[in-house]
């Protein structure tokens, strides 16, 4: 076993730029005049779990990711505790470098990949993480993880991140075979493919944070709940798979957001208002990534012990209603656009998102669960953190969650965020026409029914809390 060849794994972190772990590989590599073999392994379970449109983005960006290497990426295949071991013993590395992973099933892959490369006395090296600030690195004054937005986000920011770290200059290559390729990825994966897939990889990305940064910060605070209206980045597949890292966003705002000219209007003046609303969206999705390191069972499991006790439907009758849902038929416009952008493009504006998930949840009284699986299996940007937290969020089950009896009134918020019905006409064209379904269920109805259950689910909890104590 060499000192002189390092291995870079690459998994959800897929450029090349302001890429620390790289930057340690390289830096370890030409210490001693060696050699650097980047890696991407195709997990057949992984892949098959995750949707089909996930696996055809991340298909495109590690051929943007190969080409950004010059060709050098080898490609490999098989569960990751058997082809990062075999790879690295090939090419004689002692040391697997890797930007972290905290989500629960990617902790699990690392552990099992640690224990198979320490069992020939290699390493695998963690430099870096997907966010600016890593999963677990502040907490309250207590010491404890935090369970509330607000002072996560002000100890986020009072933390700071370092500033981008730009690419590795000088990296000499050690070719491997591959014994796979990026269309292994083509046709596999849940759900069913959208019509359009984002242009993949880093450039892409650079161009739509540039775009963002120069027409829509100005107005992102005024827009960003208005799906009719393009207020809003669009860079959540790019930073899902690391195609840009958050402190290259963050590095990019601050360039843009000092009140200059004459937009600067109020204290922070429209574009520093923009800024900050701006970040702390890219705060919520660090926040949850937090919570879910702290917390791996909040994925799948209600963190609000009523949560524990809702009553849900099930049988033929709710299967019908998931399916109106799902394809878009609902009767409930606002909602029926989202659910057919979902399966036309794999992307959903935030605000439908929150309403689509409301009436599963509380109109449809059906298991948050079933809409966050459709979620992940749909979404480009689907993401265990971001996406069963933000379910959980809407279903008042999760930390810092909306209070369950904030019921969204899917009529009403179409009126107040699309009023003129530009979004809705553009995936329900018919929406207009005479015959267009009339509402599934009655939500005023719904709604006293759903609180009826939490007010159920309530009591149940703090029956059982008495009995344990
Ligand atoms: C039920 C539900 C499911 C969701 N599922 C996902 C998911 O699987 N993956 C995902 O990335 N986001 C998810 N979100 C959050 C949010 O809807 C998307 O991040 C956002 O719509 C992406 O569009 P954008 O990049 O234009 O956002 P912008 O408004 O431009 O925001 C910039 C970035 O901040 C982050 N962000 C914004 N809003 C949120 C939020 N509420 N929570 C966490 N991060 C946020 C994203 O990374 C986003 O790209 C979900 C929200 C809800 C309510």
């Amino acid at each position: 076993m060499s000192r002189s060849t390092v291995v870079v794994w690459f998994r959800r972190d897929l450029r090349v730029d302001d890429h620390p772990a790289l930057m340690a590989a390289v830096a370890e590599a030409n210490a001693v005049g060696g050699q650097v073999t980047p890696v991407f392994v195709v997990e057949p379970d992984l892949a098959a779990a995750a949707g089909v449109n996930r696996c055809r983005f991340i298909a495109g960006c590690v051929d943007a990711l190969d080409a950004e290497l010059d060709g050098h990426l080898v490609l490999r295949t098989g569960p990751a505790a058997v082809a990062v071991p075999r790879l690295a013993a090939e090419v004689g590395a002692r040391l697997v470098f890797v930007t972290s992973d905290h989500a629960p099933t990617g902790v699990r892959r690392d552990r099992a990949v640690e224990l198979a490369l320490a069992e020939a006395g290699r390493r695998l090296v963690a430099v870096g993480s997907p966010y600016a600030v890593a999963p677990g690195s502040v907490r309250t004054a207590a010491g404890r993880p935090f369970a509330v937005f607000t002072p996560f986000r002000r100890a986020w920011e009072a933390h700071g991140w370092p500033e981008p770290t730009g690419r590795p200059r000088s990296v000499r290559f050690r070719d491997a075979p591959s014994d796979v390729g990026t269309d292994a990825l083509g046709g596999v994966g849940r759900g069913t493919s959208a019509t359009v897939l984002p242009a993949a990889g880093p450039g892409p990305a650079a161009v739509l944070l540039e775009r963002f940064l120069d027409d829509a910060l100005d107005t992102y605070a005024r827009d960003r709940d208005r799906p009719d209206r393009a207020g809003t980045s669009r860079l959540s597949p790019y930073l899902r798979f690391g195609c840009l890292h958050p402190r290259q966003v963050l590095a990019g705002l601050a360039d843009r957001s000092a009140p200059t000219g004459p937009r600067a209007c109020g204290p922070l003046g429209e574009r520093g208002s923009g800024a900050a609303g701006f970040t702390t969206e890219l705060a919520w999705r660090e926040f949850y990534a937090d919570v879910l390191a702290h917390h791996p069972r909040s994925a799948w499991e209600p963190v609000v012990a009523a949560g524990r006790y809702l009553r849900v439907d099930t049988g033929p009758e709710a299967d019908r209603r998931f399916t109106a849902w799902s394809t878009g038929r609902t009767g409930f416009p606002l909602v029926d656009a989202g659910m057919r952008q979902l399966l036309a493009e794999g992307w959903v504006h935030n605000r439908v998102r929150m309403v689509a998930a409301s009436l599963l949840v509380k109109d449809l009284h059906l298991d948050w669960r079933r809409g966050a699986r459709w979620f992940l299996d749909h979404l480009f940007d689907g993401d265990v953190a971001s996406n069963n937290h933000g379910w959980q969020w809407v279903a008042g089950t999760g930390t810092d969650a909306a209070p369950f009896h904030r019921v969204f009134n899917p009529v009403l918020q179409r009126a107040r965020f699309d009023p003129d019905g530009t979004y809705v006409r553009r995936y329900v064209p018919e929406v207009d026409a005479f015959g267009y379904p009339e509402p599934i269920v009655d939500h005023a109805a719904e709604r006293a029914e759903a609180l009826a259950r939490w007010a159920e689910a309530r009591r149940a909890a703090a029956a059982e809390e008495t009995e344990r104590r």
